[in-house]
C-alpha cells in the first residue's frame, strides 16, 4: 500500500513503524473473513482492512471523527487477522499506534473518559480490586441476577505442602486473578510440584490493561518495575516465570517490542521474554501422565486469542490434554474471540455479549460436560452464560492428580 504520512510524524520511531506496517498491507482482504467484529457488524470499517485504512488516513493528516474512534474501539485486538494475513502485517502494533493517535485528536464523551479512568484506577492494583470485590460480595445476595453472575463466590483453598525442587520457577499472581480465582494458581502450584518444578509466587500487574487503554506511560512504569525485579530473581537462580493467564503471558512476550528503543531496558526485556513461559510450555506430559487418575468427562477447549493468535500456540492445551488421555469434544470456529478481550466486555457490552453467545454456540456443538480455557477474563466471561462449568485447564489436571 502506498503511504504519505504527515512529515513530522514520519520522523518519529512510531511514524517509521506505522509506515512500514501500512506498506506491508496489500489490501487483499483475506483477514476480513476471520474478523469477529466484521462477521457480526458486516461493515468494512469494522474489519481489519477498513481499520488499517482509517489509521492510514488519520496518519496522513485527514480529519478524524468520533466514528473513527468508535471503529477502532470496537476492535477486540484479538489478532485473528494476523493469523490469517498472508503478508505478515503486524496489525496489533499498528492498532496501538492508531488508537493512541486517535485519542490525541478526538475528544471522547465524558462518560467514556470516566469509565476508562475508573478502570485504570482500579484494575491494575490488586489491593484496590480486592477491597472492591469484598464489598461487591457483601451485596451479592441482593443484587439482580445479571450482576450477581459476574461476581464469583469466595472459594476456600486447601493448605498445600509442596516439596523443594532444584528447578524453581516464578508464577505470576497478576492483578485481578488472586481475588477472583485464586484456585487457578493453587492448582498450578500442585501440578508444577508434581512434575518437579518448585513454584515461587511473583506479584504484580503485567501492564496490559494500561497499554490497551492507551495509557502507555503508566504501562511502561509497571513493565520496567517487573523487569527490574525479574532480573534480580533470575540472577538469584530462578529458572523463569510461568503464566497461568495467557493475556499476561502475551504481554510479557511483547516487552522487547515495547522497549526496543530504550537502551537501558531493551536487553533486559529480551532476557525476561526469553524466560517467560505459558503454563502449557512447561508441562512435561510424559511425567504428568503417570501421576493422573483421569475422569471420563468430555472437554471443550476454548484457546484464548492471547494464546492462539498472540503467542502463536493454537493447540498447546489440546495437545497436553490429549497426550494425558482426556477426551476432547469437537468445537466450531476455534479462531473466534469470546468477547472478553481485557476490558472490552465493560467498554463494549453489547458486542461482547453477541460474541459470547456465538462462541458458546461453537463450543457446545458436541455437548461437552465442561469447557476449559487458559485466561481469567475468558473464563469468567464464558462462565457467566455457559450451561456447563467453565474452568482453567490446569484445575482439571490438579483435580485428577493421584493422592
Ligand atoms: S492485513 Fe493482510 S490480509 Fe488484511 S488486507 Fe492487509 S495484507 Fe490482506
Ligand atoms: S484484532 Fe480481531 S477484531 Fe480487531 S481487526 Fe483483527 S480480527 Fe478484527
Amino acid at each position: 500500500m502506498q503511504t504519505n504520512l504527515e512529515h513530522n510524524f514520519l520522523l518519529s520511531a512510531k511514524g517509521q513503524l506505522a509506515d512500514k506496517i501500512l506498506r506491508s498491507c496489500v489490501h487483499c482482504g483475506f483477514c476480513t473473513a476471520t474478523c469477529p467484529t466484521y462477521q457480526i457488524l458486516g461493515d468494512e470499517l469494522d474489519g481489519p482492512r477498513g481499520r488499517i485504512y482509517q489509521i492510514k488516513q488519520m496518519l496522513e493528516g485527514q480529519p478524524v471523527t468520533k466514528a473513527t474512534l468508535s471503529h477502532l474501539d470496537r476492535c477486540l485486538a484479538c489478532r485473528a487477522c494476523e493469523t490469517t494475513c498472508p503478508s505478515g502485517v503486524e496489525y496489533s502494533h499498528l492498532l496501538e499506534i492508531g488508537r493512541s493517535e486517535a485519542e490525541k485528536r478526538v475528544k471522547r464523551p465524558w462518560s467514556q473518559t470516566l469509565l476508562r479512568k475508573t478502570l485504570l484506577a482500579i484494575l491494575p492494583f490488586s489491593a484496590r480490586f480486592d477491597s472492591l470485590l469484598k464489598v461487591a460480595r457483601l451485596f451479592r445476595p441482593v443484587l439482580p441476577y445479571s450482576l450477581k453472575k459476574k461476581i464469583p463466590e469466595k472459594i476456600a483453598l486447601s493448605k498445600l505442602t509442596l516439596k523443594n525442587h532444584s528447578k524453581k520457577m516464578l508464577i505470576l499472581d497478576g492483578c485481578v486473578q488472586p481475588s477472583l480465582s485464586p484456585e487457578i494458581n493453587h492448582a498450578a502450584r500442585q501440578v508444577l510440584d508434581a512434575i518437579d518444578i518448585e513454584p515461587v509466587s511473583f506479584s504484580g500487574c503485567c501492564g496490559a490493561i494500561n497499554q490497551h487503554l492507551s495509557d502507555e506511560d503508566n504501562a511502561l512504569i509497571l513493565i520496567k518495575n517487573n523487569i527490574d525485579r525479574l532480573i534480580t530473581e533470575f540472577d538469584n537462580g530462578i529458572d523463569g516465570i510461568v503464566m497461568t493467564a495467557t493475556g499476561c503471558g502475551a504481554m510479557f512476550k511483547e516487552y522487547p517490542f515495547l522497549l526496543q528503543y530504550d537502551d537501558a531496558y531493551k536487553d533486559k526485556a529480551e532476557q525476561v521474554a526469553s524466560k517467560t513461559f505459558d503454563l502449557s510450555e512447561v508441562i512435561d506430559t510424559k511425567v504428568l501422565k503417570t501421576k493422573l487418575d483421569l475422569t471420563k468427562d468430555c472437554i471443550a477447549v476454548h484457546t484464548p486469542c492471547t494464546l492462539q493468535h498472540a503467542q502463536k500456540q493454537p493447540s498447546s492445551i489440546e495437545n497436553i490434554l490429549t497426550a494425558c488421555g482426556y477426551q476432547l469434544s469437537v468445537i466450531k470456529d476455534k479462531h473466534l474471540c469470546c468477547g472478553s478481550a481485557g476490558t472490552y466486555s465493560i467498554t463494549q457490552p453489547k458486542l461482547s455479549q453477541q460474541l459470547l453467545q456465538q462462541r458458546l454456540t461453537g463450543l457446545m456443538v458436541d455437548s461437552p460436560d465442561l469447557i476449559v480455557t487458559a485466561n481469567i477474563g475468558c473464563l469468567l466471561h464464558l462462565n457467566s452464560e455457559s450451561t456447563v462449568p467453565v474452568k482453567h485447564w490446569i484445575e482439571i489436571i490438579s483435580d485428577n492428580l493421584k493422592p
